[in-house]
């Protein structure tokens, strides 16, 4: 016998068992799409690396640590170093919208994604190497009021899929104008304090030092006497912050504010923002995030176009939603359709299919066994019903197997008496 062959490291099986759990959440994601009315895009699974390294920055971790490259059989070094999978999608959406002209659009875009991302990073619970996002991105809409739309939608998702205590943390870094200062304090502040950083933030002190903000093991201390940004923002920057925060309030979106959320990516300006259960921070507790993306077309080659989005991980949302013992949808009752004449499996597969086409949730059973074995192996597999094909192929009998009581009647009255 062969050695049987494991999934990779850092990704995971859905089983059958975990479908109806995915179902529900990748459900609402759709829905919640279909109503805030944003339309669909795909994107590739892969680009070029240098869209990455332009758009989320070189020296951010996606690029720098987590590339997943891809290359052909016949790729040179150099070419094995040209494409890599899609850490997060903004990067490609914009890609697209700038690829596609779309500015000449009816505008503001709204899109949407649901769909794989990849990061080569060290596998642990609540980190994968490939999970799944829900993207939304709307293109075009300089804001205040599109920022606190999308905040809510995303606070909105989380209440919908039954999680209670999901609080948005709230932060703006400021743009073009107003960075440069914040950040030449902040270089300043961290530099004299050089020694109690870790390897990591020294070295991103010269490369990115908002992310030194990013750092779990930054000492408290350093991390509560460090300049915010908030108090940084030029006058159009805190106006676009205070509306933001204004409308928040107005909708009653529970939120907080958080001076070191400045997100992992170059690309982000102004407003970002996460979602946690409220207490549970962490580096693998963020249900999702995201934040305004106002230089992103410019860098990927595109015409100046404001944008803002999220990304919402729904591999920790199933699971949060687990942990909080929310109940998955209901999936439809299970009708099993049995008969005890073997020779009966065309009568059996023919009203099987009538029934689907009733609109019912149904498996036949192709065995040849006993129609008591038939009826046990279906309230096994969970059906709720049975319906026992008799002599007259019109007329069956339906069975309650939770209630063990039966009726006979037409087949084609059994989606009503059932629905
Ligand atoms: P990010 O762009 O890193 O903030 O990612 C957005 C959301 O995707 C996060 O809040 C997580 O819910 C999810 N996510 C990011 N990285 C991973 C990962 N490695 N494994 C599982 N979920 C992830």
């Amino acid at each position: 016998m062969s050695r049987p062959i494991s999934a990779p490291r850092g990704t995971r099986d859905l089983l059958p068992e975990d479908g109806a759990a995915w179902n529900h959440a990748e459900a609402i994601a759709r829905d919640l799409s279909h109503r805030y009315a944003f339309d669909r895009i795909e994107t590739p699974l892969f680009e070029r690396t240098e869209l990455f390294a332009r758009g989320l920055g070189e020296a951010s971790d996606a690029v720098e640590k987590e590339m997943f490259r891809v290359s052909g059989p016949t790729a040179s070094e150099e070419e094995r170093a040209e494409w890599a999978l899609r850490p997060e999608p903004t990067a490609g959406i914009i890609r697209a919208f700038v690829e596609h002209g779309m500015y000449v659009r009816p505008g503001p875009l709204r899109v949407w994604m649901l769909g794989p991302m990849f990061r080569y990073d060290r596998p642990q619970a609540g980190r994968y190497r490939q999970f799944t996002q829900w993207d939304v991105e709307v293109i075009g809409d300089p804001g205040p009021m599109v920022d606190a739309e999308v905040i809510e939608l995303g606070h909105r998702y989380f209440a919908e899929l039954g999680l209670t205590d999901v609080v948005a943390y709230l932060n703006s870094i400021g743009d073009a104008t107003c960075r440069p200062g914040y950040r030449a304090a902040l270089v300043e502040y961290l530099a004299a304090r050089q020694d109690r950083l870790t390897d990591d933030s020294r070295r991103r002190l010269r490369t990115n030092p908002l992310r030194v903000l990013d750092d779990k093991d930054l000492d408290p201390e350093v991390a509560a006497g460090a300049p915010r940004s908030v108090d940084h923002l030029c006058d159009a920057c805190r106006a676009h912050f205070d509306t933001v925060r204004g409308l928040l309030d107005g909708l009653g979106v529970r939120y907080e504010l958080d001076h070191r959320l400045v997100r992992g990516l170059d690309y982000y300006t102004r407003t970002t923002f996460e979602f946690f259960v409220a207490g549970r921070r962490g580096q693998q507790q963020a249900l999702g995030g995201g934040g305004r993306y106002d230089g992103l077309a410019e860098l990927l080659g595109g015409r100046p176009t404001p944008g803002i989005g999220f990304g919402i991980g729904i591999d920790r949302s199933v699971l949060a939603a687990a942990e909080q013992g929310v109940e998955a949808a209901v999936e439809a009752p299970l009708v099993a359709v049995v008969s005890s004449e073997a020779g009966e499996l065309g009568l059996r597969l023919a009203a099987a299919a009538t029934l689907r086409a009733a609109g019912l949730r149904v498996r036949a059973d192709g065995s040849t066994r006993k129609l008591g074995k038939q009826l046990e192996s279906a309230a096994k597999l969970g059906a709720r019903w049975a319906v026992i094909i008799g002599d007259d192929p019109g007329t069956v009998i339906l069975r309650d197997l939770d209630e063990h009581t039966q009726r006979e009647l037409p087949l084609s009255e059994v989606a009503a008496a059932i629905g």
